[in-house]
């Protein structure tokens, strides 16, 4: 048998299979159980994962949905959000967030981030707010809160809903509760690579008023409560069981799994030197989605350790008001903090099952690809 040398052994990003494995059984039992069932749509699996969401978020409210992307289209129709509306939102995210936005008709309202925490500012936002302003819309990038407190009482003064893009941010808290559960709707994404993560498209929008709630599961069902009647034109973004029987099995281990990736982290911070680490949360309650690094010589250290073997990704390379969708409408405009985050960012392999030995091995290589 051929020994293969360190040099040879990849790291990736993230490791689905390793995460997969140990729970394989139970995630097999749990599909087998739907088919078994032969109960697909809307059914006991579905409510008892909301229940279960609404549990470990402790809010009034979780409706889940068939992705990230339909969370966000579902909770900025229901709250209101169409043609003429503005929604101010950071420019560095993914491109659903702004993409749900202009699909409705609205116009996202590009705003710059913190350099350090990578989030969206109240004092940002204060400066976009115009009488058309419909929804202030958040997100907690990388698994971080953003500062939460001031952009609500920014938004309790000029009496406009705010939409928590918690995408990435599942388990994460700040000083009100569970990011995702503090805004008048918070959206969640269970895509295969995120902290919570269904077997294919699967989402969630978690709401504290019960009318609200009301809202959001008609919508997500063609703007139906009752059979054959539709009070609204919503749209199909309903989740079906067999995601929701796996997200179950999952579910049940994310403090674990957030518990390690935060370890993982904090062994990053030990051993890595020359480059920017992540903002540091005070309150402990970083999900590490991402653990992403500064550098000006980013792009050096990236093919330094892909020469070893070790996956290193850029999150995000474009700000949104420079993707050709949105470059029209937004020539002229500047928001270096993020400009200069596209060009300096890195985020390293981090998954909750990450050896010690993989994150020294990481540390090691960056070190040695800076001057
Ligand atoms: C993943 C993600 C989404 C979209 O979620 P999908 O489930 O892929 O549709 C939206 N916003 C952010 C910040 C994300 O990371």
């Amino acid at each position: 048998m051929a020994i293969r040398t360190p040099a040879e052994i990849a790291v990736p990003l993230l490791d689905l299979t390793a995460q997969y494995q140990p729970i394989r059984t139970e995630i097999l039992d749990a599909i087998a159980r739907v088919c078994d069932s032969q109960r697909f749509i809307l059914g006991p699996e579905v409510d008892a994962l909301e229940r279960e969401l609404s549990g470990v978020l402790e809010c009034e409210h979780a409706i889940t949905v068939s992705s990230g992307t339909d969370a966000l289209l579902v909770a900025l129709m229901a709250l209101g959000v169409g043609p003429g509306a503005e929604v101010i939102t950071p420019t560095y995210s993914f491109f659903a967030t702004a993409g749900c936005v202009s699909r409705l008709g609205a116009t996202p309202v590009f705003v710059d981030i913190d350099p350090v925490t990578f989030n969206v500012t109240a004092a940002a936002i204060a400066a976009a707010m115009s009488p058309r302003t419909r929804a202030i819309l958040p997100v907690h990038l990388y698994g971080l809160s953003a500062d939460m407190d001031p952009i609500l009482e920014l938004a309790r003064r000029h009496d406009v809903p705010v939409i928590e893009d918690a995408a990435q941010a599942i388990g994460a808290a700040c000083e009100h509760g569970a990011a995702g559960a503090i805004g008048a709707a918070g959206c969640f994404s269970f895509y295969p690579t995120k902290n919570l993560a269904a077997v294919g498209d699967a989402g969630m929008i978690t709401a504290s008023e019960k009318k609200r709630a009301e809202t959001l599961r008609m919508l997500r069902h063609h703007g139906s409560r009752q059979t054959y009647l539709h009070e609204r034109v919503g749209w199909n973004s309903r989740l079906d069981e067999i995601q929701a029987a796996v997200l179950r099995v999952k579910l049940a281990r994310l403090d674990e799994f957030n518990a390690a990736r935060r370890r993982v982290a904090q062994r990053y911070r030990q051993k890595l030197k020359g480059v920017q680490p992540p903002a540091e949360d005070a309150r402990g309650r970083h999900v590490y989605h991402q653990f992403t690094v500064r550098s000006d010589r980013r792009d050096a250290v990236r093919e330094a350790l892909a020469r070893d073997g070790i996956a290193a990704s850029i999150f995000y390379p474009m700000p949104l008001h420079r993707q050709p969708a949105y470059e029209a409408a937004s020539r002229g405009t500047s928001l270096p903090a993020s400009e200069a985050a596209a060009k300096t960012v890195l985020s390293l392999p981090i998954h909750p099952l990450l050896d010690e030995a993989s994150v020294d091995r990481i540390c090691a290589r960056v070190e040695a690809a800076l001057p």
